[in-house]
């Protein structure tokens, strides 16, 4: 109970996978207050497959009251946490009795659903009119990338530059292999131990030279390289000695963040020492809520819910029928992971999550 008799007030900072989940689950138990610079949820999976078919991106990019009731939605930006509140950009000071961290990977597209629609549009644009396309980044969004394009339109010329020296270094290497082989089966050539100076391009230039001296021609390049945490904020915060060197929460096995009693993270912005996945952030949030539901009543009568990592599991979609999955002892490409994600690219099954038609 908060001191004035109402519902406790939890902030939670973050509207992406974990952060929204956790707001929708507890909004009937608290005076919940979502922190989220854009007006929408995103269904980050969904992304390369908006690129090639922009209208994916209606079911993909959810607006947060279309899932919230009764919890208010401030558009803004967390700048800075003291003991007590929330500090916005835009001068906002949101009390809290509890708080949650969710603030996963620095935010780089539109803050409004309609600009973001747009700018899938305007990334299919540069697809279809381009005879060759450059991408940067062998990580699951350069792979996904790669595969939506090669896939949709197999006429296109597809390069794919890693600095790396294989594709999906977050995943076993019998598993990067098939992956390699179901590109150069469709014809994507892979560059691998290269870079492109990311400071060297514009959108006219189509000749890329590589760290290695290649030159590689191509009519449009895509940058997927993986986002910074959105951390830096916390700097100078109440929570700045709670951060690793790599600059992510550090948590207690109940997910309070390490000295606080009133304080969580989660997704990807914890040190879990996990592959950094949606569905773990969702499995987070879940757990945060049965503990908060627990605290809100008093102190606890039982001990908090505490969360164990499993075993490694990645599903990594290539196109729209095929995928590869890494599954305890096995590792398997071709239609079956295909059936499981990369139809529907389980968009269907989060607005469910998210109390929404599929
Ligand atoms: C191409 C691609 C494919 C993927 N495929 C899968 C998959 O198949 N399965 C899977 O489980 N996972 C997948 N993932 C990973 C998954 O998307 C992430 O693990 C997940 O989004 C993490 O959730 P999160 O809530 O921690 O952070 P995010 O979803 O990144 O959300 C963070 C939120 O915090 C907000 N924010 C940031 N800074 C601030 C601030 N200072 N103040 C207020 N708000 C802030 C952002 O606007 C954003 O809404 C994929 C990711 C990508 C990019």
């Amino acid at each position: 109970m908060a001191a004035d008799g109402g519902k406790p007030r939890v902030v939670v900072v973050g509207g992406g996978i974990g952060g929204a989940l956790l707001a929708k689950t507890l909004q009937p138990d608290a005076d919940v207050v979502l922190l989220d610079p854009k007006d929408y949820l995103e269904i980050n999976w969904a992304e390369l497959r908006s690129m090639v078919e922009p209208s994916f991106a209606e079911r993909s990019l959810i607006y947060h009251t279309d899932y919230l009731t009764t919890a208010t939605i401030v558009t803004s930006t967390a700048v800075n946490i003291t003991e007590h509140a929330v500090l916005t950009a835009d001068g906002q000071s949101l009390a809290y009795d509890f708080l949650v961290v969710a603030t996963g990977h620095v935010m780089t597209s539109s803050g409004n659903r309609t600009g973001r629609l747009t700018e899938f549009q305007s990334d299919n644009e540069k697809i279809k009119s381009s005879e060759s396309v450059l991408i940067i980044g062998g990580g699951p969004t350069g792979v996904e990338l790669a595969a939506e394009i090669a896939v949709d339109y197999p006429e296109k010329k597809v390069t794919l530059v890693h600095r790396g020296s294989r594709l999906l270094e977050f995943i076993d290497k019998k598993a990067s292999k098939k992956c390699l082989d179901w590109l150069t089966s469709k014809k994507v050539d892979v560059l691998f131990q290269q870079s492109v100076d990311l400071g060297s391009l514009s959108n006219t230039e189509k000749f890329y030279k590589t760290s290695s001296g290649e030159t590689i021609t191509a009519d449009c390049h895509f940058v997927c390289i993986g986002k910074p945490l959105s951390s830096s904020w916390l700097h100078d915060t109440i929570l700045k000695e709670s951060l690793d060197n790599k600059g992510r929460i550090m948590v207690e096995k109940d997910l309070r963040v390490k000295g606080y009693n009133n304080i969580f993270a989660i997704g990807d912005i914890t040190d879990i020492p996990e592959i950094k996945q949606g569905y773990l952030a969702q499995k987070h949030a879940l757990l945060v809520a049965k503990n908060l539901k627990l605290l809100m009543k008093g102190p606890p009568a039982s001990k908090l819910a505490t969360y164990s990592t499993g075993y490694p599991l990645a599903l990594v979609s290539l196109g729209r029928n095929e995928g590869l999955a890494q599954l305890p002892f096995v590792t398997l490409t071709g239609c079956i992971p295909g059936m499981i994600k990369s139809r529907d690219l389980f968009v269907s099954k989060t607005r469910k999550q998210m109390g929404l038609n599929a």
